[in-house]
């Protein structure tokens, strides 16, 4: 007999679904998505000019309490973008967390720096105040108001702690520990969208978070990313990195550095327009969604991984922790074969041959999480 069936048993019972595959997060179309797409195609303007891009930033930056946001075609080139903003150069170190997608390291990596691996909370899965404290206060030295590694010489230019599933980290004490060394603080806030911290959307309280708005989030474009800013200088220069740096004019092509195509078209802004209506929607089916997994993992032995303190998490995808790596694979194998998806956390960072040699703290919570975390079905069901 399967170990786990009756907890496959169950995810069929909550999506209502005795055979077919069950995803681990579908997209929900059921507002004005086609209405909107209809009419970005009827308008001619269906690339990065048209209504529906502003009106979505305006509409994320409202949502989110940030002065401004700015569109990007993917999270990845938004944090790659954001990363770039901030002053990252060639040489220079950014600090990380290693559980995390691939996403957050290659940023970094694009920008020719190089990721600096420190632990997570076991509560949150975000990066550890404690460890960023404890690392720079025995691995760095302050130089003309410049952070700098001990072991390596280099510049620590920057800190990209990731809301690890939806669950904020302690985001306030990561602010003030970046503000003492004086290192640049972008948010990976890919995952948590509609997540806050202390009442505050979490991505507003670095120089700069990043939104992402694949497919497998909680609300999508197809493809997409947004960058937020609380500076409205920089998320002018945002848009303007983002455009292949022209100078605004009605025929004149100049440009004044060298750009990127990062703009996401209109009809990219029109789905998200339209599921941006329907994300409160959303992030109320997925509390309840929680609470059922939450409730019904109570008497069972298996430990379902909560909101951290202070927090209100999305729950964009439910975690639960299983006793050890071996039980995790049993689980992942039972669940899998019978069509029912469920995935272990990302492989972490440091053992992944291109990162195999970057600088690592003691790795003790992330090692944990890693041989234990195991996402379940998280889609909205209606
Ligand atoms: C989804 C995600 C991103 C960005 O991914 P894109 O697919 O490029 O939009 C970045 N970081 C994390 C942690 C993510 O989950």
């Amino acid at each position: 007999m399967a170990t786990y069936q009756f907890i496959i048993d169950k995810i069929r019972d909550i999506y209502d679904e005795p055979e077919k595959f069950i995803p681990l997060h579908a997209p929900l179309f059921v507002g004005n998505e086609k209405k909107y797409l209809n009419e970005c195609i009827d308008s001619t303007y269906v690339s990065s000019v048209g209504r529906f891009v502003n009106l979505f930033e305006e509409k994320i930056s409202e949502f989110t309490g940030s002065k401004r946001a700015v569109v990007c075609v993917n999270g990845t080139n938004a944090l790659y973008l954001a990363l770039n903003l901030v002053g990252v150069k060639q040489y220079d170190e950014v600090i990380t967390q290693p559980l995390t997608f691939i996403a957050t390291a290659n940023a970094i990596s694009y920008c020719g720096a190089l990721p600096i691996f420190l632990d997570v909370d076991r509560n949150t899965m975000g990066l550890s105040p404690e460890s960023l404290k404890s690392f720079l206060a025995t691995s760095s030295e302050m130089k003309d108001g410049e952070c700098y590694n001990l072991v390596t010489g280099k510049r620590i230019k920057a800190c990209v702690p990731m809301h690890t599933f939806g669950h904020p980290c302690r985001i306030d004490e990561i602010v003030a520990i970046c503000e003492k060394y004086k290192i640049e603080l972008i948010e990976d806030a890919a995952e948590s969208i509609g997540s806050y911290y202390k009442g505050k959307h979490t991505g507003t309280f670095g120089k700069i978070g990043v939104l992402s708005f694949n497919g497998n989030k909680t609300i999508t474009t197809g493809g997409g990313g947004m960058l937020l800013f609380n500076d409205e200088k920089m998320a002018s220069r945002a848009k303007h990195l983002s455009t292949q740096a022209k100078i605004a004019h009605p025929w004149e092509f100049v440009h004044d550095e060298v750009g990127y195509n990062y703009r996401m078209p209109n009809i990219n802004a029109a789905l998200g327009v339209a599921q941006l209506e329907s994300l409160s929607f959303f992030l109320e089916k997925k509390r309840l969604l929680a609470e059922e997994y939450s409730f019904f993992f109570k008497d069972k032995n298996v430990d379902f991984f909560h909101e951290p303190e202070n927090s209100i998490s999305n729950y964009w995808l439910n975690v639960i922790l299983l006793e050890s790596k071996t039980e995790r694979d049993i689980f992942l194998a039972e669940s899998n074969n019978q069509k029912v998806m469920t995935r272990p956390v990302w492989r972490l960072m440091n053992k992944l041959t291109m990162f195999e040699k970057c600088q690592c703290s003691d790795l003790s919570n992330a090692e944990w999480l890693e041989k234990r975390v195991v996402n379940i079905p998280s889609s909205v069901k209606i």
